[in-house]
């Protein structure tokens, strides 16, 4: 099976997994990109995966449809393009004979859902959208810091090789921030050098892992001392890691 990571608008990835014949493509925010990735490597369109409503992630849906040889996928409590099969947590969606486990994942958007693939031979893989970034979170535009909490430690819990797929490029940016709440972080320092060079390369970042995420992202580090402390100093109302949570997501939103 393999991945690619198709470059969409300013700093999106479309992400497709193909086996050579058929392609699965997750928040086609355009049809463009994809179209030419199925015309180059002569794929036909088994399915579209949905993790939330937002334009940059449905925007190509409706002009993908005429060469859909499957489904749209999508979470249950959001509108997306119809015709779409609602998932919710605890589904199972089969798509080129894999098996992808819906997790509902609120915070970003109401009903944001991811899709994590555990039974693949090589890496598991996980489809996150916009709720875990690499170094970063979405931005709470319709949940709370309980529920981005709550959808982050499902992540964090599933297999630390798991492939972390993203839908934006953001990696860099983040770890500026994160850098800012971990000055001591030698991991966040050696991550960073890295990434610079696979832009200067023009590669991108992702996907990312839980392993490395799990040592790098402040928001999967809300129990962490040194994170703890600093989002006391910025206002956290207590070392609770959902008030930790809340301030660094404040503080990134001004950073
Ligand atoms: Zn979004
Ligand atoms: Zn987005």
């Amino acid at each position: 099976m393999n991945l690619l990571a198709l470059p969409a608008f300013a700093d999106n990835y479309i992400w497709m997994l193909h086996d050579g014949a058929r392609a699965v493509v997750v928040d086609p925010g355009d049809a463009a990109p994809v179209e030419a990735a199925l015309d180059r490597l002569q794929l036909s369109l088994a399915g579209i995966l949905v993790t939330h409503h937002h334009g940059d992630h449905v925007g190509g849906v409706d002009a993908l449809r005429p060469r859909l040889q499957g489904l749209v996928h999508g979470p249950a409590k959001e509108r997306i393009p119809e015709p779409f099969t609602p998932h919710a947590e605890g589904d199972v969606v089969d798509i080129l004979g894999l098996r992808f486990k819906v997790l509902d994942v609120p915070g970003h958007t109401a009903g944001h859902v991811a899709y994590a693939q555990m039974d693949e031979p090589t890496a598991p893989l996980l489809f996150c959208g916009d709720t875990l970034f690499s170094g970063g979170c979405g931005r709470l535009f319709e949940g709370t810091p309980a529920q981005m909490h709550a959808s982050l430690a499902k992540f964090a819990a599933l297999p630390v090789d798991t492939r972390v797929c993203c839908t934006h490029e953001y990696t860099l940016s983040n770890l500026r921030f994160a850098a800012a709440v971990e000055p001591g972080n030698a991991d966040i320092a050696a991550y960073t050098q890295r990434c610079q060079a696979t832009r200067e390369a023009g590669r991108p970042t992702l996907p990312s892992s839980i392993a490395l995420e799990l040592t790098i992202n402040p928001f999967l580090r809300c129990t962490q001392p040194a994170v703890v402390q600093m989002a006391r100093n910025k206002g956290a109302v207590s070392d609770d890691a959902v008030a930790v949570l809340a301030a660094l997501r404040e503080w990134k939103n001004q950073f």
